[in-house]
């Protein structure tokens, strides 16, 4: 038995049916692109949520997190709404499990009550999905379990479904596709228009080099009016340029574009139409010549996040500065922005020096200490017993 299985005994005194874990995931490039219809490239990394679940015989669920002192927390299926959402009966981190169990249900899955203990290692707000990491093992756990063979992707959209109409943060189909068909030693190349996944191998430490992420712990949020009012600018400029989706512009018509919109809305589709272009040739170059031939792609995104889309932020700008200019061959923010983890592919003999480089530059400036570690491509969800 795990550690995991005796502690789920302890709160609800039967072993659970069993043990599913989803991974966390870092964008390796392709920012904002995703509800554009565009090109993602990110990876399953190897922290996971763990979920021990057991069915029951009647309608009630009981959650419970090794995270935080909330306690085991109790849903009636039949209570499950977003309005329950809305008007704060269902609140904290249960939204995430039980939304999943809405989106089941809105699709006609038959769900029963059960139990579930969830142990995640995915720092929480950090840029790394650690909402869909639970999501995506919630799934797995509850698709294995009531035989609902559905296909991932459709695990893929009832999660989008969960966090948009349930959870309430409007985001796209990255995050859940990574975890969710991610794995070991493979890039997601993700075309977010039609979900097709191409699985490309990403392998840093054969051409010496590491992933550093770098947890600026600036806790990013949806709910702010940073992330809707970049989508709406997305729209306006799609709708202004005459196409379904800005993944439809090419960098070609740039020229174009600068003499039909307004500065910020041009500045905007720049970076998606650039960022889309980035994706592609990230993976190429990935084939062509490996993980060392990346960096200077890693930094043209961040310098167009930075500077055309305006989601950056003072500590993520000196992280990936500070790496930089200490021997990273790239770096770049992840994941949506205004706080969050910045990346830095890292030669392997530099690592420490970047890591300091780094630690001392947000304490001179004041900041709060980064959370730094590496990480590396690993399998998508799965079950473990
Ligand atoms: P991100 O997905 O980027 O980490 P979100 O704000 O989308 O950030 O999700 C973070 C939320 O997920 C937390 O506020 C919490 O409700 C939930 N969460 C994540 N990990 C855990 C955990 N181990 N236990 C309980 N809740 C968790
Ligand atoms: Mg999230």
């Amino acid at each position: 038995m795990t550690e995991l299985t005796v502690r789920f005994e302890d709160a609800f005194g039967a072993a659970p049916d069993g043990v599913w874990q989803a991974p966390g995931r870092v964008n390796l490039i392709g920012e904002h692109t995703d509800y554009n219809e565009g090109f993602v490239l990110p990876f399953a990394i190897d922290k996971t949520a763990k979920v021990a679940l057991r069915i029951r015989h009647d309608s009630k669920v009981r959650l419970l997190s090794t995270f935080g002192d909330q306690g085991i927390v109790e849903a009636e299926l039949s209570g499950l709404s977003p309005e329950a959402v809305a008007d704060g009966s269902i609140k904290g981190w249960s939204k995430y499990p039980l939304g999943v169990v809405w989106a089941l249900r809105q699709r006609g899955v038959e769900v029963p009550g059960f139990d579930l203990l969830l142990d995640s290692d995915v720092p929480l707000g950090a840029g790394l999905s650690s909402s869909h990491a639970i999501e995506c093992a919630v799934i797995s756990a509850l698709n294995d379990i009531t035989g609902a063979g559905l296909a991932a992707e459709d695990m893929v959209l009832a999660t989008q479904q969960a966090e948009n109409n349930f959870v309430g943060a409007p985001t796209g189909i990255m995050d859940q596709s990574a975890s969710l068909r991610g794995s070991k030693g493979k890039a997601v190349f993700l075309d977010c228009r039609d979900q097709s996944v191409k699985l490309v191998p990403f392998d840093a430490e054969s051409a010496g080099l590491v992933l550093l992420v770098i947890d600026t712990k600036v806790s990013h949020s949806h709910a702010d009016g940073g992330y809707a009012s970049r989508r709406a600018s997305c729209e306006l400029g799609a709708r202004l340029m005459g196409v379904p989706a800005l993944r439809d512009l090419a960098v070609e018509q740039l020229d174009d574009a600068r003499t039909v919109l307004d500065d910020i809305t041009f500045r905007r589709v720049r970076h998606v139409v650039t960022e889309n272009a980035r994706v592609l040739e990230t993976v190429k170059q990935l084939a062509a010549g490996g993980a060392g031939s990346i960096g200077r792609l890693l930094d043209a995104s961040h310098t167009s996040m930075r500077d055309d889309f305006e989601i950056s932020c003072p500590e993520l700008d000196l992280a990936v500065d500070t790496a930089r200019s200490h021997g990273a061959i790239g770096a770049r923010m992840t994941g949506g922005g205004f706080g969050g983890s910045a990346i830095a592919l890292t030669p392997v003999g530099l690592e420490q020096q970047v890591r300091d480089a780094v630690a001392r530059s947000f304490l001179d400036a004041g900041f709060t200490a980064p959370d730094i570690f590496t990480v590396t491509p690993a399998a998508g969800a799965t079950r473990l017993s």
